[in-house]
């Protein structure tokens, strides 16, 4: 059966027009959407209240199947990640990250990226295509279950593939679809202003916006859309949204041995986020093979959150799921 005949990825009013156009307009759509995600994996057959004539149009000209991953690893600390491969052969990367009460899938939305960050190895290959909603879910219903959040921080720049970043995330949250908190899905974005605004206004979810330096010029230097859209122009356009506990605003710095990890730089990006209701995850830098770039040591990096804690700002050190797996954004890709 060829995908355009595949339902997951469909939203309700698509899936309502399936109905009808079949001529079971009094069908509710909505048992069929909580089929497909909410109990994915059940036979479209186990939708009782549907007519039998139903169950079987619906099981003879539609499939409910998902990609799977082409390889999946394990990594000594649980995290799975699994290499995709669309009709078109273009590869994409999905990791499952387990914690205590918290089980992560972190998600790609495009194959590859076009924005280029020298510390990223996706960055490093360049921009092969935008996923489509069916990619992107095939990405969290075919790699591991059980999940409870979804970050948008796998490969690729979200919000350059907006309308289907959306539609998953609405599939995701909606009441008739999985039904997630919007809390419990974040979208990562290097902050491309216009579509940050309309993520803001459309869209209920979490927002981490990739910061990792205080400093135009350096930041400029690993990460190319400075140039377009610099980090104190979405950082006042930030600053005139209201965000609440239920929305998390947080900001991601990526420490990098020698580059951005000194006093200064930690005084400057608690004065830039100063009277910001967010949250500052500090990454330690993941190697890759392309790059110079190194790790900073526990002091370090322990002293950096030391001075934005005094400057009020809440901090997290994140560490590096999956390590031993290159569960690094794009390596299982770069690798192949
Ligand atoms: S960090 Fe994100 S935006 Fe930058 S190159 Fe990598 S995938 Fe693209």
């Amino acid at each position: 059966m060829d995908k355009s005949a595949n339902l997951i990825g469909k939203n309700l009013p698509q899936l309502s027009d399936i109905l009808s156009n079949a001529g079971y307009q009094n069908a509710n759509p909505s048992l069929l959407a909580h089929t497909l995600y909410k109990k994915f994996g059940r036979p479209l057959t186990s939708i009782a209240t549907y007519p039998k004539s139903l169950r079987q149009f619906l099981e003879e000209n539609f499939s409910t199947d998902v990609l799977q991953p082409i390889l999946k690893l394990q990594s000594t600390d649980g995290t799975i990640k699994g290499l995709f491969e669309n009709e078109e052969g273009k590869l994409f990367e999905a990791a499952w990250i387990p914690a205590v009460k918290r089980m992560t899938i972190c998600v790609s939305s495009q194959a590859g990226c076009r924005f280029g960050c020298k510390f990223c190895s996706t960055g490093q290959n360049g921009f092969k295509g935008n996923l489509s909603v069916y990619e992107i879910l095939s990405q969290i219903f075919g790699l591991q279950k059980p999940f409870n959040h979804i970050v948008f921080m796998g490969m690729g720049e979200p919000l350059d593939n907006f309308a289907n970043v959306k539609k998953s995330i609405d599939i995701l949250t909606a009441w008739w679809g999985v039904s997630l908190a919007h809390r419990y899905v974040t979208i990562s974005t290097v902050g491309l202003i216009p579509e940050l605004q309309l993520a803001i206004e459309q869209l209920r979810c979490n927002l981490a916006i990739s910061l990792h330096s205080p400093f135009h010029n350096e930041r400029k230097s690993i990460m190319p859309v400075e140039n377009i859209y610099p980090i104190h122009e979405v950082i006042s356009m930030l600053k005139a949204q209201k965000f609440t506990p239920k929305r998390r605003l947080s900001f991601e710095y990526l420490l990098i041995k020698d580059f951005n990890d000194s006093k200064f730089h930690a005084m400057e990006t608690g004065k830039l986020l100063k009277d910001m209701e967010s949250h500052v995850n500090l990454i330690v830098y993941n190697p890759i093979p392309s790059q110079n770039f190194g790790a900073p040591d526990t002091s370090t990096i322990e002293n950096f959150r030391k001075i934005l804690n005094l400057q009020g700002l809440r901090v997290t050190i994140r560490k590096s799921s999956g390590y031993d797996i290159s569960a690094a954004c794009g390596m299982m890709t770069a690798s192949r």
